[in-house]
């Protein structure tokens, strides 16, 4: 209400105003808002390969290097993690938001599984930080989102943060829910947290299934 905001897309600077028009429309899909409502289930050998991936790049004390993987499933439950190369799909690893090859990577999927997924959750880390999107993150959603819907209108998308730090030993900790959209838990070398969002950026409710 009364909200606005500046968003740039593809070079084209576009004021946004919040309208009550808009959220006529988004009542109007009541059977997928009912869907979303129950949140996005997570496996603990997902959560394993998220661990795996995350930590397979990371390098202490360099905030800048960022990878992004995804996860797909159907309904609420994510069963599978792509990984992309770097060529294809980051251009470099300097900043997500603005190098993420959004074609290349949904070419990669299709290639993986044969078309998208009901559901699909592009993740990217945040080394050594914190599982909250920037501004630049926001933007990534809100367009990336928009052109994976012009692909495939059925894939319902999320985004996560992955935050990782570490690189020396420490105690294991298991797969936390701390609070309702994120996940934490310590491998032996690593912390991590993990925070899923909307393409709106709002918080999606996680669960850890089995
Ligand atoms: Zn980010």
């Amino acid at each position: 209400m009364g909200e606005w905001e500046i968003i740039v897309e593809d070079g084209d600077l576009v004021v946004e105003f919040e309208k009550s028009g808009e959220n006529q429309k988004k009542k109007g899909k009541a059977e997928k808002t009912e869907k979303q409502s129950g949140g996005l289930l997570l496996q603990p050998p997902v959560l394993k390969s998220m661990e795996i991936r995350a930590q397979s790049i990371f390098r202490p004390g360099q905030k800048d290097i960022e990878i992004v993987y995804a996860l797909s499933g159907d309904g609420y439950k994510t069963d599978m993690l792509h990984q992309f190369s770097t060529e294809d799909v980051l251009y470099d690893s300097s900043s997500i938001e603005a190098n993420v090859n959004i074609e290349n990577m949904i070419a990669h999927i299709k290639a993986e599984i044969g078309e998208l997924p009901e559901l699909l959750v592009i993740v990217h880390t945040h080394p050594e930080g914190t599982p909250f999107p920037s501004p630049q993150d926001k933007l990534f959603f809100r367009t990336t989102a928009q052109t994976i819907k012009q692909h495939s209108p059925g894939t319902e998308v999320f985004y996560g943060i992955h935050a990782i730090s570490g690189g020396s030993v420490r105690a294991k900790k298991d797969y936390k829910k701390v609070n309702e959209n994120t996940i934490k838990w310590s491998s032996i070398t690593h912390d991590h947290e993990v925070a899923f969002y909307t393409k709106e950026s709002k918080p999606v409710e996680v669960g850890i299934n089995g």
